[in-house]
């Protein structure tokens, strides 16, 4: 079993907000593939369907390992799960709107790339290849980004950033006040 997730108690994990320093960790590979692992990937997607989320990384509920989990449909039968995932290649360049789970009431506009190919594990450790675009390829981008330790707040231009300052700021005293 991986270290990190030793003792972790599924039903209690919850999505972690901004500015909890446990979002800017930098994940490790995941080297156990495990009935653990399955297990942490189904309650992710239980918390992000729940929460009307399309992506959702491991960091975002305090587990800082290379994992997330997406349905870029928002359907059930499309939910996937990426470990270890790596881009291969990238390509074009798309503006739109993106939100983050961790950033509750922020929206706005990010430069991705348009397509983008990755490599990842299934949880059963079996390589597989993706290449996605649009709305698909940002969620890839966004969830590397946690596993980086690389946030929404990192990516806004400065307009994003003066226009969502009020929020931002709210996010901050709530985390505090915890
Ligand atoms: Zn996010």
């Amino acid at each position: 079993m991986d270290r990190k997730l030793k003792g972790l108690d599924l039903p209690s994990l919850e999505i972690l907000k901004y500015p909890d320093p446990r979002l800017r960790e930098v994940c490790t590979p995941v080297k156990a593939f495990d009935q653990n692992l399955r297990a942490l990937a189904e309650r992710m997607l239980e918390l992000m369907f729940a929460a009307k989320g399309v992506g959702l990384a491991a960091p975002q509920v305090g587990v800082s390992i290379c994992l997330f989990v997406s349905s870029p449909t928002f359907e059930p039968q499309d939910r996937r799960i990426y470990v270890n995932p790596r881009i291969l290649r990238s390509d074009g360049e798309q503006e739109g709107e993106e939100g983050c789970l961790s950033f509750p009431g922020i929206a706005c506009n990010i430069k991705r790339h348009n397509i983008v190919a990755i490599e990842a594990l299934n949880p059963d450790g079996e390589r597989f290849e993706e290449t996605s675009e649009g709305l698909a390829a940002r969620i890839f981008q966004h969830e590397l980004d946690h596993l980086d330790g690389r946030l929404l707040v990192d990516r806004m231009g400065s307009v994003a950033r003066l226009s969502n300052r009020r929020m931002l700021k709210e996010l901050e005293e709530r985390f505090n006040m915890v």
